[in-house]
């Protein structure tokens, strides 16, 4: 098979008929062989009446449907399981998405040699509450993922090689991210294409308000943290004890050698608790054990870890 189209859905009701045909009309066009795989993400509208008409009169419609909203990563992760075509595209539901892009992305893929291919709404149909903030959103995640040719990380709109999908597990909010999870795994040449975008036909936006921004700030920080010390803990919360530690150590010092200095030549000695230096060793020896503690803690959880030895083995011999 050709391509598995991912499509996760959380009332979408009004548009499922027409994209599908959309679809259709471009896999025909091309002929592809093709299968559009329906994630329904626990609903409450009639999605999963559509989808079942769908597959009625077309074997190349699968579904899933979630017995409740779960979000879209998880909706992802279970349609790239059961997807079985050598390239996957995943695409909103709500028609902002133009199905005419598959070819080009199919043909970047398996010409180009992309691993995965991202869209780039260069021109967005979006209000400014929701296209500024995403500017600001990028440029950070640019930064910290090392990916520097993206604009676009959340397009809904991606073409991946089927390898990609099959081991990368996209969880929580991370679908923010997957092309951060990729290269993490290894696919490390990830491309981009502009894509058509348009206003959304019916239905409303299901990821408004600020607190995703923030929720995807933190989650960037753990994918960071996770990505870089994920399995050696020890080595960053040792460093900080470390460092830590090593200044309350001068700290202390300083105070001890004070006070000796002070009562060897008989002047009046201080109070150690009126030294600055004192508070300062104090917090850092504090803090630094605290450190230790979350690094040992961390290998230990490490070392129980499900993943500790799964390594992604391109081939064998
Ligand atoms: N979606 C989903 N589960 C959710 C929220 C959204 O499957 O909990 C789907 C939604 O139906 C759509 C896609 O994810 O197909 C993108 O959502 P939306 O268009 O609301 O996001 P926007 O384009 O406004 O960023
Ligand atoms: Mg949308």
């Amino acid at each position: 098979m050709d391509i598995s189209v991912v499509i996760p859905l959380f009332n979408e009701e009004e548009s499922l008929g027409e994209l599908f045909e959309w679809i259709k009309r471009v896999m025909d066009e091309h002929s592809f062989s093709y299968e559009v795989i329906f994630v329904n993400d626990g609903s409450t509208d009639h999605s999963w009446d559509k989808v079942q008409e769908l597959r009625q009169a077309n074997p190349e419609v699968k579904g899933i449907k979630f017995r409740r909203n779960y979000g879209k990563s998880a909706a992802l992760f279970c349609g790239f399981e059961k997807a079985q075509g050598n390239v996957v595209i995943t695409m909103d539901a709500d028609l902002q998405d133009s199905p005419d892009e598959i070819p080009e992305l199919y043909r970047m893929i398996t010409e180009d040699k992309y691993d995965l291919v991202s869209g780039y709404k260069k021109k967005r149909y979006d209000p400014l509450s929701k296209t500024l903030p995403t500017k600001l959103f990028n440029a950070t995640a640019r930064k910290v993922s090392g990916i520097k040719n993206l604009h676009d990380f959340n397009c809904g709109l991606k073409a991946y090689r089927k390898d990609v999908v099959k081991n990368i597990e996209v969880y929580g909010e991370m679908h923010r991210y997957i092309p951060y999870l990729a290269k993490n795994a290894g696919f490390d040449k990830i491309g981009e294409k502009v894509v058509q975008h348009q206003a959304r036909k019916f239905g409303h936006t299901k990821f408004g308000g600020l607190n995703r921004f923030v929720n995807g700030y933190l989650d960037l920080m753990s994918l960071w943290f996770i990505s870089n010390f994920g399995r050696k803990p020890m080595h960053v919360f040792g460093f900080l004890g470390s460092l830590m530690f090593f200044i309350g150590f001068v700290a202390i010092i300083i105070v001890g050698a004070g006070k000796l200095y002070a009562l060897s030549k008989g002047v009046p000695a201080r109070l150690v608790t009126d030294s600055p230096y004192f508070y300062i060793a104090l917090t850092m020896m504090l803090l630094g054990s605290q450190f230790f503690l979350a690094g040992f803690i961390g290998e230990l959880i490490s070392r129980n870890a499900n993943s500790r030895n799964s390594y992604q083995i391109e081939e064998e011999l």
